[in-house]
Formats: structure tokens, C-alpha cells, sequence
């Protein structure tokens, strides 16, 4: 069994508060299918998704992005075709609500990973420079088999996207999947 790892693939980080813009939104397409196709194999889907409270200043994110993914709000319901897919699939993907970057900090994404004997994860979704780094260098440390999805996962900085691809590759020991791979 394989994990699909979908992180923050939301209104607010597409389109909405804190957004990736056209790159974003160009992934969808790809991000939709790769999730049907790891659906139908019936492998591990999980959906990382972002979640702060109203004005916490506690929180580290909130001196640095604008407020995002707040909760009980449209801009954390995934994105477009996503959330068309996930309304009628509830059952064949895993909700995970995080609150740093990385899927694994804070979560049970390892132990359920683990539970299941997966070693190989498959990363999609935005930022790639952010939240999409820094679950592969957790993975990396955790001792996952890490393979990143190129034409489904996006930045707003496009210069941090192409340095996050090469550091995947080079640093990380990733496998960069391109289409139809
Ligand atoms: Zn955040």
C-alpha cells in the first residue's frame, strides 16, 4: 500500500486569503486525477489540511501570512473539483487537520502510516516550498520513500518552487514524478 498525501489544497491557498493564484489552480486537474487513481487501488489517502484559530497570537504563522484556514470558514474547504470529489468520497480519503507546515508535526500521520506498513509517500498539493518541503524533509527524517508529484504541486514564489524541486531530488533523495508517470 501507497499514501497519497494531499497538503492544503484549499480556497484560501488557491484562490483565497494567503493564494498560490494560476499555478495553483492549474494543478487541479492532475491533483483530482492522481487522487481517483490512488482511490481506485485502494491505497491510503490523507488530506493535510491547515487549521488556525481567529487572531491566535500564539500561533508563529500569524506574525508572518495573513490569516488563512481559519476554522468553520469556506476558505479551508478544499479547492474546487477537490472538494467536488471528497463530497461524494468521504469514505475513500482521510481528513487530517495540522496546524505547522508539515503534515507529520502534531498529527498522527506517521503512526497511521506506520499501522498500515506503508513506506512510500506520494506529495501533492501547495506550497511547494512550504508546507510540501517541509512534509519531505519529515518523511526524509522519518525514513519514508518520498516520490513529489511535479505537475501537481505549486507555489506562489516561483523561484522558491524550482529551488524546493531540486532540493527534493538532490537533498532529499525524492523521486520526481512528472505526468503519466
Ligand atoms: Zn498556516
Amino acid at each position: 500500500m501507497k499514501a497519497l498525501i494531499v497538503i492544503d489544497y484549499t480556497v484560501d491557498f488557491v484562490v483565497g486569503n494567503l493564494p498560490v493564484g494560476q499555478p495553483g489552480i492549474e494543478i487541479e486537474a492532475r491533483i483530482v486525477e492522481l487522487t481517483e487513481r490512488f482511490a481506485v487501488n485502494g491505497d491510503y489517502i490523507v488530506l493535510a489540511v491547515d487549521l488556525h484559530e481567529e487572531e491566535d497570537v500564539n500561533h508563529p504563522e500569524t506574525k508572518l501570512f495573513p490569516a488563512h484556514n481559519i476554522r468553520n470558514t469556506e476558505g479551508r474547504q478544499l479547492y474546487g473539483k477537490l472538494g467536488e470529489w471528497y463530497s461524494v468520497h468521504e469514505q475513500a480519503a482521510n481528513w487530517m487537520d495540522k496546524t505547522r507546515y508539515s503534515a507529520f508535526c502534531g498529527t498522527d500521520l506517521e503512526l497511521k502510516l506506520r499501522e498500515r506498513g506503508i513506506q512510500e509517500v506520494h506529495l501533492v498539493g501547495v506550497c511547494t516550498d512550504i508546507c510540501v518541503l517541509h512534509t519531505a524533509v519529515d518523511a526524509y527524517n522519518k525514513g519514508f520513500q518520498t516520490y513529489i508529484h511535479e505537475d501537481a504541486v505549486a507555489s506562489f514564489n516561483p523561484i522558491g518552487h524550482e529551488w524546493a524541486m531540486g532540493h527534493f531530488e538532490k537533498v532529499l533523495g525524492a523521486t520526481v514524478v512528472s505526468h503519466f508517470q
